[in-house]
């Protein structure tokens, strides 16, 4: 077990592992991330490890003057975690900071783009660096297990996609016969939720995944943890191999 890591990082994941599950986090998984609500108890348990170990190794900051709690700290963690309950021994080791606004946040528009102005956002994800988010979207997405909407697992969907180097849209599968399926699917999903998007007409998936691929990806999660059942009726394809690349049904988390 965790055998590319260095001696003192092992160490120390194996004494927060044997720590105990403090009552106050369970209040806090409990008021702020539904989503749990209905796990099993392995998956509860692990969840339970993945939170801990989560909290414990990446770095915290607050902005604009909010100061990061416990309680901000295990929210985004077990949203986080939720989407890795399938895959072994891996806590988004890509990712390093977390930065935190009480709010959506103010970015500049890049230059040459047409409004020239701001732009507000819920949540970035930067290869290579920070995930940012809005403490208010984050308890939003997590408090409302079923609207589609989560922004933690959203940008966390974009480290997991930043994994091959690039923030793409392109996800790594087990067998070369799935990513070929993957690239088939997005690509023939993305164009119909374009031409949606440009007819106005409403869909499952947000029409902000129609932004580009890596938005299709990120959006695509969230649709799947949130409502998978609709999304396996509707788009089944894309369901299984989102099914596939996560190894978890989230169907029996909404219960
Ligand atoms: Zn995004």
């Amino acid at each position: 077990m965790f055998d590319w890591l260095p001696w003192s990082r092992k160490r120390r994941r194996k004494t927060l592992l044997a720590a105990p599950w403090p009552e106050s986090w369970a209040i806090h998984l409990n008021r702020n991330v539904r989503l749990t609500w209905n796990l099993t108890d392995s998956q509860r348990q692990q969840l339970q490890n993945r939170t801990k170990v989560f909290v414990a190794e990446k770095h915290w900051e607050g902005c604009e003057g909010l100061v990061v709690t416990e309680e901000m700290k295990v929210t985004v963690a077990a949203n986080a975690c939720l989407m890795l309950l399938g895959v072994e021994d891996f806590y988004f080791d890509n990712v390093h900071t977390i930065l935190l606004y009480p709010h959506v946040f103010s970015r500049r528009q890049d230059a040459g783009h047409s409004a020239g102005g701001v732009e507000h956002r819920s949540g970035e994800a930067w290869q290579g660096g920070p995930i940012v988010l809005s403490w208010r979207d984050v308890l939003h997405g997590g408090r409302n297990e079923d609207d589609g909407k989560n922004v933690t697992v959203h940008e966390f969907a974009h480290a997991l996609d930043g994994l091959d180097g690039e923030m793409g849209g392109n996800i790594a599968f087990d067998s070369d016969q799935d990513a070929a399926a993957w690239k088939h699917v997005v690509d023939r999903e993305y164009a119909e939720l374009v031409q949606a998007c440009e007819q106005n007409r409403r869909t499952l998936l947000d029409h902000y995944g129609a932004t580009n691929q890596a938005e299709f990806f990120a959006v695509a999660t969230e649709t799947f943890f949130e409502r998978p059942a609709q999304l396996e009726r509707e788009h089944a394809q894309l369901f299984s191999l989102l099914q596939k690349y996560y190894r978890i049904d989230p169907i029996p988390w909404q219960r």
